[in-house]
């Protein structure tokens, strides 16, 4: 059995600003940080390619290559989302903006235009598919989807981390590890309880078993759904937690021997007519990217199905074509001048962000409330040193902004001692409308 302070439980962006947080807040705490897979990071995930070296995920082990990174998972920042741009001055990250200016939205009826006589929730029910509703947050509950929409501030310009956000995971992993925190990896948490007698919590994993004074769980509900124990099976029966519906996002990245689109001068392009939703087209004077765009960022159920499909090595080739053909009728003036792509990389996310079931009762905020202080519900059973983290379980969602604010909100409400004072929960920031 290992004694320490603090257990913190997924080692996304979400787990490791918590172990930031406790350490800045008491520097002689002893944190271990849980992760199930071999890397840290959760949904961040950017990868570099070179026809000579082939593919490799950035992690905070590997040694950083010259080859532009791409990223397969997240990309953007909003200036005015103040908690990770905040982070980011802390830690060094450099950011720029995008060189490219155009934006190609097809099939949305000029959805920012229109945004600004938006006139509340029964508009967004009878243009749903205006509003990115249907397509993208399928069977989502629109009285959630509005909260959402309320507080989303429509914003063209975005800043983009020149190394992906994998340098803010490798970073925070450095200086927890080097502050003394212990980071282990292939080590899910499989048991947790609240022992009334010690006023600790108990997590086992496969390997060890650990007590400590308080628990932050930084994992998504899917990844509640597969630790036991009294505490994650109390929580994954409230309503709070079911309610929340993973979204699942499939990425296709596809490099090309010359950036061929550059003339365009694209940022991206929408559309809404396909499963195909939308192309990024990657341009920053520096590191990010140069010669890759990620041609395909299909969600809804089409998603899961397209992903799957994808990854099937008699299915590989029909996927990079179907996105090839895609490309041809999204770009008609270039249509002939479209390369076959030297290589293309598939990602799939069970849970690339959150949204609501249908019927979904508790709000956004309610839901915020309840994960920062789930002991309120039952005491006796959950201790009131434990709390829930990340991106689900807060009113941003879609954005690293949302998981970053709901460790903040958490660990000040639960541990009552202002863990960092510069931002108070009404502070946050507000997202614009596209991740
Ligand atoms: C394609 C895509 C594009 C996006 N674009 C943007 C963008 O441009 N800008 C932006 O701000 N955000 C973007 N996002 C959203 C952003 O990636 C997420 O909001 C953020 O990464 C969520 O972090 P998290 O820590 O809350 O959750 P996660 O990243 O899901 O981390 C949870 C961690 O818990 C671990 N875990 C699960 N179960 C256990 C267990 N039993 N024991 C131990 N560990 C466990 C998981 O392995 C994982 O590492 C995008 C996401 C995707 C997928």
């Amino acid at each position: 059995m290992i004694h320490c302070t603090d257990v913190v439980v997924g080692g996304g962006i979400a787990g490791l600003y918590a172990c930031k947080l406790l350490q800045d807040a008491n520097p002689d705490a002893s944190i271990i940080l849980l992760e199930s897979q071999p890397t840290l990071g959760g949904n961040i995930r950017d990868v570099t390619y070179s026809p000579g070296e082939g593919l490799s995920r950035v992690t905070p082990l590997s040694a950083q290559n010259q080859l532009p990174v791409v990223p397969v998972g997240p990309v953007r920042i909003n200036p005015s989302q103040r908690l990770i741009m905040e982070l980011a001055d802390t830690l060094g990250v450099q950011s720029e903006s995008a060189f490219y200016r155009d934006m190609r939205v097809l099939n949305r009826q000029r959805v920012e235009a229109e945004f600004e006589s938006f006139q509340g929730y029964q508009e967004l029910e009878q243009n749903a598919e205006r509003f990115r509703f249907m397509g993208d947050f399928e069977g989502t509950d629109p009285s959630r989807y509005m909260e959402f929409w309320e507080q989303d501030v429509f914003s063209p310009t975005n800043l983009f981390p020149v190394n992906g956000f994998s340098e803010f995971v490798c970073k925070l992993a450095q200086s927890f590890v080097k502050r003394g925190g212990k980071a282990l990896v292939n080590t899910p948490a499989t048991y947790l309880s609240w022992e009334q007698s010690s006023n600790q919590y108990l997590i086992h994993t496969p390997q060890k078993s650990y007590k400590a004074n308080r628990c932050i769980i930084a994992v998504p509900p899917i990844g509640l759904r597969n630790i036991k124990g009294p505490i994650p099976t109390f929580l994954n029966a409230q309503k709070f937690v079911r309610e929340i519906k993973p979204v699942p996002v499939t990425t296709i990245t596809m490099w090309f021997d010359t950036a061929w689109w550059t003339a365009l001068d694209f940022q991206r392009i929408w559309d809404h007519s396909n499963p195909l939703l939308h192309v990024e087209f990657f341009g920053t004077k520096s590191k990010l990217a140069s010669k890759a765009i990620r041609v395909s960022y299909a969600d809804g159920s089409a998603a899961s199905l397209f992903g799957k499909q994808a990854t099937l090595p008699r299915c590989q080739s029909d996927a990079v074509h179907e996105m090839v053909k895609a490309l041809k009728s999204l770009l008609p003036e270039v249509a002939n001048s479209i390369p076959k792509p030297l290589h293309t990389h598939v990602e799939s996310f069970e849970n690339a962000w959150h949204f609501e079931h249908p019927g979904a009762e508790v709000s956004l905020s309610e839901k915020r409330e309840l994960a920062a202080k789930p002991y309120q519900l039952n005491p006796s059973l959950l201790g009131d040193q434990l709390c829930l983290v990340g991106e689900a379980y807060n009113p941003h969602r879609t954005w690293i902004e949302g998981a970053l604010d709901s460790v903040l909100y958490a660990l000040n409400e639960t541990f009552l001692n202002k863990v960092h004072p510069t931002f108070t929960p009404s502070q946050t920031s507000q997202a614009p409308m596209f991740t």
